[in-house]
């Protein structure tokens, strides 16, 4: 996965640690990094929700940690995609998120014979995270 930084230079998709106000460790971001000049860009997937998340923080957090890839599915989805292969390519991330959509699928049809609203809510917002679009 690979995005062309504003010096010209390739980006590259990792996973990595944000810190928040100096107190709160968001694990495994998907950022943009570029090696050459240091750039770093939220992967745009989950920057609406990592933006979200902070203003959640509030200006005097305490300080812990938050796995992120917990949070949102596709820093899950890529944190898995990490494990399958050395460099995030855009195949193994592309098979990693349809194994997930399918799992999230199967859990939402017995939700659904459960007829258990609070799950299939649950599961509907994961799906919607993981229809946002990746590429840009
Ligand atoms: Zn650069």
């Amino acid at each position: 996965m690979l995005k062309s930084c504003s010096c010209g230079r390739e980006m590259h998709l990792m996973l990595r640690t944000v810190i928040f106000a100096k107190k709160v460790n968001i694990n495994n971001v998907p950022v943009y990094n570029c090696s050459h000049c240091g750039r770093n860009d939220v992967f745009p997937g989950v920057k609406e929700d990592v933006g979200r998340l902070v203003g959640e923080l509030g200006n005097q957090p305490a300080p812990h940690s938050i796995p992120f890839d917990q949070v949102h599915e596709w820093a899950g989805v890529l944190s898995r995609a990490m494990n399958l292969s050395d460099s995030l390519q855009a195949t193994v991330i592309a098979r990693a998120a349809e194994e997930r959509i399918n799992q999230l699928l199967d859990l939402w049809l017995i939700a659904s014979s459960l007829e258990d609203e609070t799950w299939k809510k649950e599961l509907q917002s994961r799906l919607s995270q993981l229809s946002a679009q990746y590429i840009s």
